[in-house]
């Protein structure tokens, strides 16, 4: 049978009932870039250029824009024949935080499956297989690298038939190595504009990274893109200006010897510690701190924080510290993946969720998320969620015989725009996440709104409990408030 060999013979193939095949389509991209010798011949690629980068899980609120970083500088080695690849980055945060990132060195790399970063002041370290799985697939997020896989035809290697959608031939195509690409190919250009693979993301479940590339300039025999856009399901997750060079000299890129044979970290089992700060309240610590608190018919835990692991052995601590009473509620002080990552967990243990109700539809929808490439505690024990919710700026009373709760919302944060807080009037302790956390160095530059909001409040307040760090004196807020006032 006679091939259809371009995308300008298309209309006519099809005519004349010459099915194209995504075989074709590949090829057909590759002649459009600068001809599959070329690709095949391509042993390394240099991407240099700038860019911005994104805080995944830590918008101001579940439909705003992420936080991002501006990378001064970026560079990307690839070693296309050994599947390695090594980015070196210099980035500055555009957010608030008590930790800020200014000018901050970043090396990332991944050797096949072993992924590592290297600290500017420390030895490499070895990263987890998820993050290992999610480089190496990154390798293949570029036309080069996959067009010169796809072509390689290696028997293993498939190729799906074509798809035809508006503007654009998409194929499906399986790597020796079991990655599944899905390539779309411009109609116009001819040339691979879109790939994407899907992933395990521990907080969102399965998530398709999809990378677009554009604004194409030759580069010795190939055209290559100059602007590379990332996506994380909705959200940006990266985006490059970059100029390209094929077959020049790179550094080596294996990963060192040390790293190679580290194991790659695993979850290790979660130990909480338990420390009372009244009768019936409970700091529980776990990495982060939970509050647990006895009402006369049921108890309440303050932050299901992390990962179902963590979350998990605080709801199991909690059920263990007050035996005979239901664990009934878990009050969420904001949206952030750090803060919500135990979430999913609660609700297959049937707690009900107290949070905001600008909260309401982003935990809907992360509870019916699919996990299908890593199912967790709710996939394996599904359950409806059960969310109760703070209107407005609250309060909202959690209350039950001699024991009152109260929920406030925290607001002009500009760290969340649904953030709350939870105070027990009668104990004088206020639970707070990510306004104020005591630990040496900057001060949280949310912690003065916290403190006037406390006062505009009228909250009486001994001690605070932050969600991450110590239990401190309401005085120490005071003293960094101070602190940020005489140096402004
Ligand atoms: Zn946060
Ligand atoms: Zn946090």
């Amino acid at each position: 049978m006679k091939r259809c060999l371009s995308l300008t013979m298309l209309l006519a193939a099809t005519t004349l009932g010459c099915a194209r095949t995504g075989q074709n389509v590949i090829e057909d991209a590759a002649e459009a870039m600068g001809g599959a010798a070329a690709i095949s011949a391509a042993t390394t690629l240099v991407m240099e250029g700038t860019g911005t980068t994104y805080r995944l899980g830590q918008n101001h609120a579940p439909d705003a824009d992420l936080p991002i970083y501006e990378l001064h500088t970026y560079r990307k080695e690839v070693d296309l024949e050994n599947q390695r690849w090594r980015i070196e980055q210099v980035r500055t945060g555009h957010f608030g935080t008590s930790r800020p990132v200014n000018q901050q060195p970043l090396v990332q790399a991944i050797d096949r499956d072993v992924a590592f970063d290297v600290p500017a002041d420390g030895d490499p370290r070895r990263l987890n297989a998820q993050i290992g799985r999610d480089r190496h697939a990154d390798l293949y997020h570029h036309p080069l690298a996959a067009l010169k896989a796809a072509l390689q035809g290696d028997p293993e290697a498939t190729v799906g038939p074509v798809i035809e959608e508006e503007g654009h031939e998409v194929v499906e195509v399986t790597l020796a190595d079991g990655l599944h690409l899905t390539l779309s190919v411009d109609a116009v250009t001819g040339l691979l504009s879109r790939i994407e693979s899907t992933t395990h993301q521990p907080f969102f479940g399965d998530v398709v990274i999809a990378t677009s590339f554009s604004d194409w300039e030759q580069s010795g025999e190939l055209l290559l893109p100059q602007t590379i856009s990332q996506t994380l399901d909705k959200y940006r997750n990266g985006d490059f200006s970059v100029s390209s060079q094929v077959n020049t000299e790179i550094q080596d890129l294996s990963a060192p010897a040390e790293v190679a044979s580290a194991q790659a970290p695993v979850q290790q089992p979660v130990e909480v510690t338990s420390e009372e700060l009244a009768p019936g309240v409970w700091v529980l610590g776990a990495g982060y701190n939970s509050v647990l608190i006895e009402f006369p018919s049921y108890t309440a835990v303050v932050e299901a924080a992390r990962n179902d692991q963590t979350a998990l052995a605080v709801i199991e601590k909690a059920r263990e510290m007050v035996p005979d009473k239901p664990l009934q509620y878990v009050i969420n002080t904001h949206f952030h993946s750090d803060h919500a990552g135990g979430i999913r967990a609660a609700v297959a243990e049937g707690l009900t969720v107290i949070t905001h109700e600008i909260h309401r539809a982003f935990f809907e929808e992360l509870v019916m998320r699919p996990r299908t490439l890593g199912p967790d505690h709710l996939t394996n024990n599904p359950k409806p969620l059960q969310i109760e919710t703070v209107s407005g700026d609250g309060p909202y009373e959690l209350t039950d015989g001699d024991r009152t709760i109260v929920i406030h919302r925290l607001k002009e944060d500009l760290h969340a725009a649904g953030m709350l807080m939870v105070h027990l009037p009668k104990e004088r302790i206020l639970v707070e996440a990510d306004v104020f956390t005591p630990r040496p160095g900057a001060a949280s530059p949310f912690a003065t709104n916290f403190l006037a909001q406390v006062r505009a409040l009228g909250l009486r307040v001994n001690r605070i409990v932050p969600v991450h760090g110590r239990v401190v004196p309401f005085s120490a807020l005071q003293r960094v408030v101070r602190t940020i006032a005489r140096g402004s």
